[in-house]
């Protein structure tokens, strides 16, 4: 890395790319290792497990460190990345890694499904409680946090329903009490969403989606600030956390093309939403750019752009709706090159739950006449 001040496309592409890990080659290879040796004993006794530095496999190669340097030159004011094998990970281990037991963690009510079974399950059994708020509920989260409140998880915008959080704010009431904060930022990516800039403690990315890009690797990341990122990283280590080179190297292949591929997202995205508005079976769009969307003025505010995930409100038969189309696969995940359709139903526990007519999109990269084509022979179809 330099000092120089650059732009965030250019740092996309250099980030990662010490000469001392790829040599001549443009980028560092594959390097697959458990045993690492050393020259003698002396060697052996004087190396610190540190990234960077090579000791054994848990600590990983030139390919895991370029992957997580990267990253971290892409978040203003981060100190270090940690890598874990799914973006599911990357948020459970960063949560183990800052709760204690009597701690409560507060979670917004549209956090990514699976997180919340974790809370619900895993964290509860080791003695965290979980208290679920309204993600829209902005600096209003003084008022909920309590003497054990040690994190605040944050998504934005969240799962399915895509609303869109305050997080300076809620950042900064947690920053006066002292409480931890951890956004997931995959929806955005650094590209979209500076969140240690905007005052989280610790970002998580499932790398799975836009940072792969290509639907063919899971990985998790997780990018803190100096305060936090040390403990982070042993802990990481502590619980055994160990990612394949290959994934790494796949997922550092997927970043240096992810500022052409999210533009291209972003505008077909937009493009697809604004012709649903229009369409007589089509309810609310809930995209985070368009003004449906609860949280949009916080989006308008903070966002870099806008990327090609959002939620619909349909009339008619759902399910028949996403069986007749063509070009959109059924499946979960997104952030791949190809679009998805997938009909969803959230669960909420503190705030109301979306009427059951909601299809999710997630928009690929292919031409976005065709997918409008397409959706509109399959809302054709139903009437
Ligand atoms: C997909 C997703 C995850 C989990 O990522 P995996 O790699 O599938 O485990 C976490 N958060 C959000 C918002 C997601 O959409």
């Amino acid at each position: 890395m330099n000092d120089r001040a650059q732009r965030p496309r250019t740092t996309l592409i250099e980030a990662g790319r010490r000469k001392e890990w790829r040599g001549r080659l443009v980028n560092p290879p594959v390097e697959r290792a458990s045993t690492i040796l050393f020259d003698d004993v002396a060697q052996l006794r004087s190396t610190r497990a540190s990234l960077g530095t090579y000791n054994y496999g848990l600590q990983g190669t030139a390919t895991h460190w370029a992957l997580a340097e990267a990253l971290t030159d892409l978040e203003p004011g981060a100190a270090g990345t940690a890598l874990y094998p799914t973006g599911l990970a990357a948020i459970t281990m960063p949560l183990l890694a800052v709760l204690s037991p009597g701690d409560e963690l507060l979670v917004p009510d549209n956090v990514y499904g699976p997180t919340r079974h974790f809370c619900d399950t895993f964290l509860k059994r080791y003695g965290v409680s979980t208290r679920y708020y309204d993600p829209l509920v902005g600096t209003g989260i003084r008022d909920l946090v309590g003497g054990s409140t040690h994190a605040i998880l944050l998504e934005s915008p969240g799962s399915l329903t895509m609303e869109v959080q305050d997080v300076p704010g809620i950042c900064s009431v947690a920053r006066e009490r002292g409480i931890v904060t951890l956004l997931d930022n995959t929806w955005a990516t650094p590209l979209f969403y500076s969140a240690i800039a905007a005052g989280v403690d610790i970002s998580l990315l499932a790398a799975t989606k836009y940072v792969g890009g290509h639907a063919d690797v899971m990985l998790g990341t997780a990018t803190a600030t100096q305060d936090h990122y040390p403990a982070l990283q042993q802990a990481s280590w502590d619980l055994g956390q160990s990612i394949s080179p290959d994934d790494a190297w796949l997922a550092s292949r997927g970043l240096r093309t992810m500022a052409v591929r999210l533009k291209a997202h972003e505008t077909s995205a937009l493009a697809i939403a604004e012709w649903l508005k229009a369409q007589p079976q089509v309810g609310r769009v809930l995209h985070p750019a368009l003004p449906d969307c609860p949280g949009h003025e916080y989006w308008k505010r903070d966002f870099k752009g806008s990327s090609g995930l959002f939620s619909f409100e349909l009339e008619g038969d759902r399910d028949a709706f996403v069986n007749s189309l063509e070009l959109f696969g059924i499946g979960y995940s997104w952030g791949g090159y190809e679009s998805l359709a997938l009909p969803v139903d959230p669960k909420r526990t503190i705030t109301e739950a979306p009427a059951p007519n909601l299809v999710r999109l997630h928009i690929g990269l292919e031409d976005p006449q065709d997918l409008i084509d397409d959706l509109r022979s399959a809302l054709d179809r139903l009437d």
